[in-house]
């Protein structure tokens, strides 16, 4: 039997309403046999996501505070979603008992993954599933990669095919035993690692956005959804900064073939967005471009030197010098007296004038000068790699919004054309680009 693992997120495990959505869904197709589960997150703006909850309450449980206030938070928000899906008080009296646990003192990592944990043990008793904890499988790396081994004894764990699994995300366990959470937002990656281990056909990322948008819906009014997009794409796109899913979560779906469909638990009629190793031939006939995404936390340190373009190793040395100081870089435009570095400013913090200094000491440069506030703005698409006219498209728009263009750079894949603009810019860039494209006639 096909099998389709399906990630619920915060949003759509929040409360018992939306827990009787995921019931809905999850029956609606018996192929969808492995479930997983985020922690409850926001029902409403202003409300808090209980894994905060959970950190904030290790971190004054640490300090000798007293947790009542965050504490009867957490146990209040599963009390009602017990009381609402008429569940037993089982749960609850785990819940207590972890109270205690945080006052003698437990990793942040294990009161995090408290959230995800009672999550799935709940749902797993609200729909009738057999409780994986992925502790007992899943084994996380120092570095935050999954021990290969993973996929094989969780795969074991879901053997039959017609069982019926309800795992909890976020964590699994670390060499010596101890419970270790993935980054924030790290249930899409154990979505995408039962979806492997499962060998399901299809992983399904539910949430509460009926796909991922053309562009970043703060800057362009309504941006269209993508139907479908490639692996690839989607990895420039998240790079570039789109609110995607989280991006390590691909690469797990990826290397086994199998395709993510991300979907709307309170819209599941919506045909949301699938990512794909290989697109449809519709999809490459009439998509141009897959998206524009951007970020605005740039900047460029510029350097000139007559005659640079005979130095042997010139560029060699100047990128060693961001090594030196542990700084990585994102594009490096030239020509042939100039070269330009662009680095992430998070990456920079306050190492600026050390950089320029030894710059200016080992490669004597005629000038040297660093532009602060700068975005780079891509337009991604596989498309590009056929169609003619897609810059001249670009740099037309950019002209007619009254954009300076500071940098061009097209990958040699040809799936990306990344503009720097300066950060003020930003947003004009990326909505003339968006109607030049999306919004055509
Ligand atoms: N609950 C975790 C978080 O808030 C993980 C997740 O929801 O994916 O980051």
């Amino acid at each position: 039997m096909e099998r389709i693992a399906v990630k619920f997120g915060g949003s759509s495990v929040a409360d018992g309403t939306q827990i009787k959505k995921v019931k809905a869904i999850v029956e609606a197709d018996p192929r969808r046999r492995i479930v997983v589960v985020s922690a409850p997150g926001k029902r409403h703006a202003g409300d808090p996501k209980l894994t905060d909850l959970l950190y904030l309450c290790q971190d004054m449980a640490t300090l000798a505070t007293a947790i009542d206030e965050p504490f009867a938070l957490i146990r209040s928000r599963f009390a009602e979603i017990i009381c609402d899906l008429r569940l037993s008080d089982r749960v609850l009296g785990e819940i207590d008992d972890f109270r205690a646990e945080l006052t003698v003192g437990v990793t942040r990592d294990y009161a995090a993954s408290r959230g995800e944990y009672f999550s799935a043990r709940l749902i797993a008793e609200f729909l009738g599933g057999e409780f994986v904890d992925p502790a007992e499988d899943i084994i996380i790396r120092a570095n935050g990669t999954i021990d290969q081994d993973s996929y094989r004894t969780l795969g074991e764990r879901f053997r039959q095919r017609d069982g019926f699994y309800v795992m909890a995300g976020f964590y699994g366990r670390d060499r010596s035993g101890q419970v270790k959470t993935f980054s924030r937002g790290g249930s899409d990656i154990s979505g995408a690692i039962a979806a492997r281990a499962a060998g399901a056909i299809l992983y399904e990322n539910w949430t509460d956005t009926s796909g991922i948008l053309m562009a970043d819906p703060r800057i362009v009014k309504d941006p269209q959804t993508i139907a479908e997009i490639s692996f690839r794409e989607i990895r420039e796109m998240a790079y570039m900064g789109a609110s995607v899913f989280h991006d390590e979560a691909i690469l797990p779906v990826r290397e086994a073939a199998i395709p993510i469909r991300i979907k709307n638990t309170n819209r599941p009629g919506d045909p949301g967005t699938l990512i794909t190793g290989k697109l449809s031939d519709s999809t490459i006939v009439t998509t141009e471009i897959a998206g524009i995404a951007g970020r605005s936390d740039f900047s460029m340190i510029c350097l000139e030197k007559s005659l640079m373009n005979k130095e042997v190793g010139f560029a060699h040395r100047l990128l060693g010098i961001f090594r030196e100081h542990g700084v990585s870089f994102e594009q490096c435009p030239s020509s042939i007296d100039s070269i330009s570095v662009i680095v992430e400013n998070a990456q920079l913090q306050g190492l600026d004038e050390v950089i320029l200094d030894d710059i200016r000491r080992q490669l004597q440069p005629d000038s040297l000068f660093i532009e602060k506030n700068l975005a780079l703005v891509a337009v991604v698409g596989e498309g590009m790699v056929r169609t003619v006219g897609i810059a001249a498209k670009i740099f037309e728009a950019l002209k007619k919004a009254k954009v300076n263009v500071r940098v061009i750079n097209q990958g040699a894949s040809e799936m990306n054309i990344i503009i720097g603009v300066a950060a003020i810019d930003y947003e004009r860039a990326v909505r003339a680009l968006y109607s030049a494209f999306v919004e055509k006639s």
